[in-house]
């Protein structure tokens, strides 16, 4: 039998005790570890993060970017400016938008909207309609111009509401409303110290061609409303009128025919008074 050298029997020795020194250490590492935090069933154990609460939770989700961007995402003064032309297009469309949503509803009560929506569609004076009374007396309140301007004309003929009715058509003519500068104008015209001012407004009418529009729209407005005021024309200050009226012929609303200042004036004051009266001569 082979016996192992002293040398070798003390190699074994060695690696045993080695061995031995190794399992020991594994032993104590084993007994001794413990882990810095409390392990998590599943999916949290693999996470360092806290969990959230309920309320971090909601608040992560509100400020989430949406991938996909609605036009509430758009600023408000772009979203009124989309409202307002939809508006000024149609009212039926306007109000559909209104009630879609509660944002557009609350939008919708802006001034500047108001003042552009159409009212195209609304009767003159709403008998009857307690909605459309209150809307049209919002929009009035809101600057509206076309609002304003109806309500001066049957302020002023209507309800013989003078002063009233020169501050609404006063107030639409300042926006650039032609209707009004021209009832205002030839009421203007047909007082004492106010023709010069009178005659500024009719030529501005005739500038932007709009007489034949505002005597119409003045005529829709008379025809459907009683009147209680009626204007005194002035006579003509031309010294020239039987010449120039001899020249034009006939009242007309062509806007190009009329080429004397004062005689164009005193024809518009005639034609208003006329219509006043029942009359209307073009
Ligand atoms: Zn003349």
């Amino acid at each position: 039998m082979y016996k192992k050298t002293p040398k070798e029997r003390a190699n074994v020795a060695c690696e045993m005790k080695g061995t031995i020194k190794k399992q020991k250490m594994h032993a104590r590492f084993l007994n001794t570890f413990k882990p810095s935090t409390p392990l998590r069933p599943f999916l949290f154990a693999l996470s360092t993060r806290k969990p959230r609460t309920r309320n971090q939770i909601k608040r992560n989700r509100r400020t989430k970017t949406n991938p996909f961007p609605t036009i509430f995402s758009l600023p408000n003064e772009l979203i009124a400016e989309v409202v307002a032309r939809v508006a000024a297009t149609s009212a039926n469309d306007f109000f559909n938008v209104v009630l879609s949503c509660k944002v557009f509803n609350r939008i919708a009560e802006d001034n500047y909207i108001l003042r552009h929506v159409t009212l195209e569609k609304f009767p003159v004076v709403p008998w009857g309609s307690t909605e459309q009374a209150f809307f049209l007396d919002k929009c009035k309140r809101s600057g509206h111009p076309e609002a304003l301007y109806r309500e001066g004309v049957i302020k002023y003929f209507s309800f013989a509401k003078v002063e009233e009715g020169l501050n609404c058509l006063n107030s639409a003519a300042k926006i650039g409303h032609l209707g009004a500068s021209y009832v205002l104008g030839v009421i203007l015209l047909c007082v004492e110290k106010t023709e010069e001012e009178g005659r500024r407004l009719l030529s501005y009418v005739r500038s932007e061609s709009g007489i034949g529009e505002s005597r119409k729209k003045l005529k829709d407005i008379i025809s459907v409303t009683w009147l209680k005021m009626r204007l005194k024309p002035k006579p003509n200050s031309c010294p020239m009128q039987e010449q120039h009226r001899r020249r034009r012929g006939w009242p007309s609303d062509s806007d190009d025919e009329v080429d004397c200042e004062a005689c164009g004036c005193h024809s518009e004051v005639d034609f208003v008074c006329n219509l006043l009266r029942g009359i209307i001569t073009y």
